[in-house]
């Protein structure tokens, strides 16, 4: 007979933290799940942030102060990306981790030929988002994320809590109901720093090769791997069907 090892252990209870609290958070505020998932997790929770905004390092930060802001620098962002990000970094009670790939874009160049976004970009994802966010992850507990059900059909069904079976944690989408609109008035009351290329037609931003702006009316993803049948990178590989809550049979708390 196998054991479970202490990772497969803390997988299962994690599994069921999360599956209890999607269905207790099915129509719950931001607010609310933050402040369970602080109460939860604290700095064992990390946020993923894209530097389109800082809406959501802010709603978090008030719940865990300092907490760490994971920022995928794949070396292919708009210089405004990167100048966001050093202004959330100044401005916010957070701590901004530069999160990078292995290889750097000249290493990746000569190990796979020049401009693997523009021949495979599933393996440039991978390589220089998927696989560097699986290993800063694997410190942490749960992630929050700032995926909205408004930005596509992958999206439509995000639930506010979830549990995350590419990464093995739990995700956390505190503002999977909020529209764009709603984004923007939260962050213009806060006076928060935000990526001017928002206001230049780019609802959605990414790195520079693979991001266009869109046109009114288009789809807010619409302008992210223009003309390819890619929608996503790998971090967010469309909304689960809703499992069935199962508790494990446990007395101790996975913390
Ligand atoms: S978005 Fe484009 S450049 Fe960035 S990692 Fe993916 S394929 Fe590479």
């Amino acid at each position: 007979m196998s054991v479970a090892t202490t990772d497969e252990v803390r997988a299962v209870r994690l599994r069921d933290v999360a599956l209890e609290a999607q269905d207790r958070f099915a129509d719950a505020g931001a607010d609310a799940v933050l402040a369970w998932a602080a109460g939860r997790f604290g700095r064992r929770l990390a946020v993923a942030c894209s530097m389109a905004d800082a809406v959501l390092p802010h709603l978090v930060a008030e719940h865990v102060p300092g907490v760490d802001v994971l920022f995928l620098d794949t070396g292919y962002h708009f210089p405004e990306t990167v100048a966001t990000r050093d202004r959330v970094a100044d401005l916010l009670d957070v701590t901004v981790v530069d999160v990078r790939p292995r290889l750097s874009v000249a290493e990746q160049d000569a190990a796979h030929g020049p401009d693997l976004f523009a021949r495979d970009p599933g393996a440039c994802c991978r390589l220089r988002k998927v696989e560097p966010l699986r290993e800063a992850l694997s410190g942490y507990d749960a992630w929050v994320t700032g995926v909205r059900r408004e930005e596509g059909p992958t999206r439509a069904g995000t639930p506010l809590v979830t549990w995350d079976e590419t990464f093995g944690l739990v995700k956390i989408n505190p503002l999977a109901a909020w529209t764009f609109e709603e984004l923007l008035a939260y962050s213009e009351r806060h006076l928060l720093p935000s990526n001017p290329l928002l206001a230049q037609g780019y609802p959605s931003i990414g790195c520079r090769p693979c991001t266009r702006a869109t046109a009114p009316g288009e789809d807010p993803r619409a302008g992210r791997w223009a003309g390819s049948a890619k929608t996503e990178c790998g971090l967010h590989p469309g909304s689960p069907a809703t499992p069935t809550f199962v508790p494990t049979p446990t007395t101790e708390e996975t913390r």
